[in-house]
């Protein structure tokens, strides 16, 4: 997509979102949606859209259901699962697929196997105390109408059907244990935020402005944000300005944020976690995992490092990746400074910074470990999940990088946090999302929260509760308390985005 220009008709925007990822996508679709009359700028500092985290090879494209990702039901101390938050998590997700089957039924977006697949979702464990663990997860979600369906099984020949390259040259004498949700989904970010921004780029009022960074922010006494933007291909600076402002910079969200001066945005810091992949090249294999399988994370691992062997549709292509490796660069974005992390750094939020590092030091091991993996340790990794995996089919990849929240604690001091934080002002007129985790998956709930938040007045009006209740018919509901509604809007979504499991 070539860049375009700011409409010079209306110097003042009703709207500025920072940053071409899934997160602005959405916020542009969703409010041209509730208000065609909006005006929107949207500057990217890349030439692309949706180049960083949002990028399908930048991120496992898992539509996170809490169907197979186990850091979402701890064990409490007395042995019972916890699943409030796996059904929250199952629960956003359906907002989005709600959210994009309403889209595809409107013809904003294309074709729905552009972006969405079926694939089995599945947790895989082995050792006595694991499958103990698993068979306690899979009784207690049953409980809820967002797990229903989910298969268990301990018989080593029935979970060789589902996932063979899992089973082969495992130890038989070994327990088993697997979960297999039919349902789950493979989602090409990359893809629906490009389809999100080129529709929205052709509605009258919205401009998204490729090669421009966000470099400043003020504000002045008319309440009306005035933002630096730098032309990156000739290096000219200018002031555009905008009554609400989101932004939605990814890694780069943190020292923007601390340019606002919002007093909201005191004492927070970031944590670089960078990942790879290794990325299968060989077809015969490729053709034989149908499931996206996710392990126990190792002990002192950040819960987003996950091991998971996991079928892709990338571009109309089935792949197969496994990881991520976790690993440390100072960076925020991948195609990022290494003086990011240095910049963050400010009076208000050292303390925070040096109390969480002090209080995550099994991370720090971890990150270092992950860091000095050689090729033979990633391939004994695979081999965990893998135990038949040649290394000459596997090749390694770059992906996203995520920046962890970490937050003043009266208690602790500071702490870091792996999900992510809407930041607000107490007036509604700029928001910032930080972190990354469960990321992409919720993008639409994140959005509808936003603007309930800034746009109160609007958002409570009938015509905009109306149009939030035909874009996402369980709006306002709570699924994970209703069987039949659950029922309901699952089918809609799957007619509409042709998914057939
Ligand atoms: C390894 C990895 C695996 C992941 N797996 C999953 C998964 O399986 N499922 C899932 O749902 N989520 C996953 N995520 C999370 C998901 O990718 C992110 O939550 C999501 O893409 C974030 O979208 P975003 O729009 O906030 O950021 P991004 O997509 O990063 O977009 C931010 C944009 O802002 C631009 N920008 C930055 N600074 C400026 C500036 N100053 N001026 C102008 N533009 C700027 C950047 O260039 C970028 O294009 C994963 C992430 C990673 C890193």
């Amino acid at each position: 997509m070539s860049p375009t220009a700011q409409n010079p008709a209306k110097p003042v925007s009703d709207v500025i979102v920072i940053g071409a990822g899934i997160m602005s996508a959405t916020l542009a679709v969703l409010l041209k949606s509730l208000d065609p009359a909006l005006t929107i700028a949207g500057y990217e500092r890349l030439n692309a859209v949706a180049a960083e985290s949002s990028d399908a090879w930048n991120n496992a494209g898992t539509g996170h259901s809490a169907f197979c990702e186990l850091n979402y039901t701890p064990e409490r101390a007395d042995g019972s699962i916890d699943i409030s938050k796996a059904d929250k998590i199952a629960e956003q997700f359906e907002l989005s697929k709600q959210f994009w089957a309403s889209l595809v039924a409107e013809g904003v977006l294309p074709d729905p196997g552009s972006f969405i697949q079926d694939i089995p979702h599945m947790s895989f464990v082995w050792g006595a105390a694991n499958v103990e663990y698993l068979r306690k997860r899979h009784a207690a979600l049953l409980h809820s109408p967002l797990f229903q369906g989910m298969e268990f099984s301990t018989d080593p020949a029935r979970i060789a059907a589902w996932i063979p390259l899992i089973m082969e040259g495992r130890d038989p004498a070994e327990p088993v244990a697997a979960t297999r949700m039919a349902i789950g989904t493979d989602v090409n970010f990359g893809a629906l935020t490009r389809s999100m921004v080129t529709y929205a780029a052709g509605l009258p009022g919205v401009a998204f402005n490729l090669g421009y960074e966000v470099e400043d922010f003020r504000r002045k006494d008319d309440g009306i944000w005035r933002l630096k933007i730098r032309n990156l291909a000739t290096d000219e600076s200018r002031i555009v300005r905008s009554r609400f402002v989101f932004i939605g910079a990814g890694g780069g969200t943190l020292p923007l944020l601390e340019k606002t001066g919002i007093p909201e945005a005191d004492g927070f810091g970031g944590f670089p976690v960078s990942g790879q992949w290794l990325k299968c090249q060989n077809p015969a294999v490729i053709a034989r995992h149908e499931a996206k399988v996710y392990g126990k994370p190792a002990v002192g691992s950040p819960p987003m490092s996950m091991p998971h062997l996991d079928t892709r549709q990338i571009n109309g292509r089935k792949e197969l990746l496994f990881g991520p490796y976790a690993g440390f660069s100072t960076k925020f974005l991948k195609q990022g400074s290494y003086t990011d992390l240095f910049k963050s750094i400010e009076l208000g939020n050292i303390r925070p910074l040096l109390y969480a590092g002090a209080r995550n030091l099994g991370l720090t091991r971890y990150l270092i470990g992950q860091v000095l993996q050689s090729p033979e340790d990633r391939t004994a990794a695979l081999r965990e999940y893998y135990p038949t995996a040649n290394p000459t089919d596997w090749q390694l990849e770059v992906a996203g990088q995520r920046v962890q929240v970490i937050k003043k604690d009266k208690k602790a001091g500071g702490v870091l946090e792996f999900g992510t934080e809407m930041v607000t002002a107490a007036d509604g007129s700029i928001a910032a999302l930080l972190g990354a985790s469960p990321g992409a998956s919720t993008a639409v709930a994140i959005m509808l929260d936003l603007v309930q938040k800034c746009f109160p007045e609007r958002a409570a009006t009938p015509e905009w509760q109306a149009r939030f209740r035909a874009l996402v018919p369980s709006f306002g509901q709570a699924l994970a308390a209703d069987p039949a509604l659950t029922t309901a809007v699952r089918e809609r979504s799957r007619r509409l985005l042709r998914l057939d499991a």
